[in-house]
Formats: structure tokens, sequence, C-alpha cells
């Protein structure tokens, strides 16, 4: 299975998702079913899939302006681009949650 954000086909206007880095990656990386240790390690293994993906701005951009609920985008978790639509510099909230 392929992770979500890579459902859509190939075609404009969403074409940049054919260059995601997540194509072949298993979604529950990025879309983990429950809270935990094991959900946190999954999060973190999605977050270093997109620090190397050529459209993670884009992404990101989109989820954003989406207001996209869960999983993963552009290298934030949903809590973290709750952040960012709030002002908080995602550095702060790592800050504080200690990591
Ligand atoms: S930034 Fe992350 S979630 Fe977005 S397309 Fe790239 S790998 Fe997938």
């Amino acid at each position: 299975m392929k992770a979500r954000h890579t459902s859509e086909t190939p075609t404009a206007p969403r074409d940049w998702r054919a260059r995601a880095a997540c194509r072949e990656a298993e979604p529950d990386l990025f879309f983990p079913d429950e809270a935990g240790h094991r959900a946190t390690r999954q999060v973190e293994a999605a977050k270093r899939i997109c620090a190397g993906c050529e459209v993670r701005v884009v992404c990101l951009d989109e989820a954003v302006t989406d207001r996209e609920p869960y999983g993963v985008w552009g290298g934030l978790d949903e809590f973290e681009r709750q952040a960012l639509l709030a002002g908080i510099a995602v550095a702060d909230l790592s800050k504080a949650a200690g990591q």
C-alpha cells in the first residue's frame, strides 16, 4: 500500500506527488493508528523520509493550506502544523516537548 500523499494520479495541478519520497513508504509511518511509543517511532521514521524529499515545501504548504488534520506532511505532524498556524515556532514546540 502506498502512502496517502500519493493517492492521486500524477496529473496537474498536484503532480508534485509523483516526486514524493513517500511514494513507496508504508502509510502507517505517516498515519499511525494509535498513540504510544510505536506511533512515535513511526512518525520519526516518516519525518526522516520527508527530510530527504524534494517536494517537502510544496507538500507542507498544501497540508497547512488545506488544514490537514492528521498525519505527517512536509516533515511536520499535525501538532507541529497547528503550532505553525498559531504562530508558534516549531523549534520552540520541540523544546517544550523535550526533543
Ligand atoms: S514531504 Fe514527506 S509527506 Fe510530503 S511528499 Fe515528501 S515524503 Fe511525502
